[in-house]
């Protein structure tokens, strides 16, 4: 794979006329493809590029108080303009992911448009669909990536508080609030450069992690009191939700994130799986620690992949047999879980 600079990709852009750029991010964008993405935008904006953020569907509403996130162009129920706004596009940038599989249907647009693709991403095994490609796996987050194609090219000066309130909120939430392993001494030092210009750490924890919902509170703490099995014989915990429980507790975008990890927590756990009867696949969450590759599971055996820590994937069969399957796949890992 070859790496392009910041600089390449900006010189490109600028030696197209009036262009026309689409930032996009993975469905159902988390903080991480949230933050990088507006951050990105809002960067842009400053150099007088024409940008748009299509998000292929919705988000979490504790992220509606980043900047830009009101002009966000939601492709999922908004398919016609998007895609007028694709077509055009001279430069689409794709951001913390690199499967087109990750953006849904929007895929589909993107991958015929004739614009260029510029990746810029954290994720291993990129698909290679991109023209242009500024990609780190070390990277903790595609945050961080945002924050040094920007100090590459020299321009650190055009950050200001929101770009920067939203670079930083990436980089905390994919770190688990610097925690895991993606973490480096890199990460702090831009997380401190970002608190430099003037944003309120504090508020922006408070935003992201203590402005749920009473319902999404009493909803994690069924899912872990009733609905997670630990298996010990695997050192795996495991939460699996059906449809009645999302009704039920009336759990919507962004209510699930992080449930994951409560299995985690548990002393001796070093994979937690969380799996959901979304409507139209059921979707699954996999945390892992020490040596057990949680990408390398989704991808085996779940059509997924991610990181080497926290993965996703999904299936088709039906929620039941997607538990026995993964019941029945654990088998295979039992010594190396022990291990
Ligand atoms: P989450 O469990 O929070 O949805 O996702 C964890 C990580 O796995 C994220 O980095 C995400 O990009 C990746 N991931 C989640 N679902 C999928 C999937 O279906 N396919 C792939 N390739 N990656 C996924
Ligand atoms: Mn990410």
């Amino acid at each position: 794979m070859v790496l392009h600079s910041a600089q390449e990709i900006l010189t490109a852009i600028q030696e197209k006329k009036d262009a026309k750029i689409v930032i996009t991010t993975h469905h159902k964008p988390d903080a991480d493809a949230m933050g990088s993405s507006l951050g990105l935008w809002l960067f842009l904006k400053t150099l007088g590029l024409n940008a748009t953020f299509i998000s292929p569907t919705d988000f979490a509403s504790f992220l509606h108080w980043m900047k830009g996130s009101k002009e966000a162009v939601v492709f999922e129920g908004n398919e016609t303009r998007s895609k007028t706004i694709t077509e055009e596009a001279d430069f689409i940038f794709c951001l913390d992911f690199n499967h087109l599989s990750r953006i849904n249907e929007y895929g589909d647009v993107v991958s015929k448009s004739k614009a260029v693709k510029i990746l810029i991403d954290h994720h291993q095994f990129p698909q290679g669909f991109e023209n242009f490609t500024y990609w780190d796996d070390k990277a903790s987050s595609t945050c961080e990536l945002v924050y040094r194609f920007i100090a590459d090219l020299g321009l650190k000066a055009n950050i200001d508080k929101d770009i920067a309130a939203c670079l930083y909120t990436g980089i905390v939430t994919d770190t688990g609030s610097f925690r895991y392993s993606n973490c480096s001494s890199r990460t702090h030092v831009i997380a401190a450069e970002l608190m430099d210009f003037g944003i309120d750490h504090v508020a922006i924890h408070d935003l992201v992690f203590d402005s749920y919902t009473e319902n999404r509170v009493r909803f994690i703490g069924y899912a872990i009191s009733q609905k997670m099995e630990v298996l010990r014989e695997y050192s795996t915990a495991l939460i699996t939700i059906n449809k009645h429980e999302l009704k039920e507790y009336d759990v919507i975008t962004g209510d699930t994130e992080g449930l994951v990890n409560y299995g985690l927590s548990i002393e001796g756990i070093k994979f937690a799986v969380l799996i959901i009867d979304r409507s139209k696949i059921v979707k699954m969450s996999f945390r892992s620690k020490g040596n057990f590759a949680a990408n390398n599971f989704a991808m085996n055996h779940f059509n997924g992949g991610g990181h080497f820590h926290a993965a996703g994937g999904s299936s088709l069969v039906s929620f039941e047999d997607t538990i026995a399957e993964f019941k029945e796949v654990l088998k295979q890992y039992k010594e190396e879980l022990n291990a």
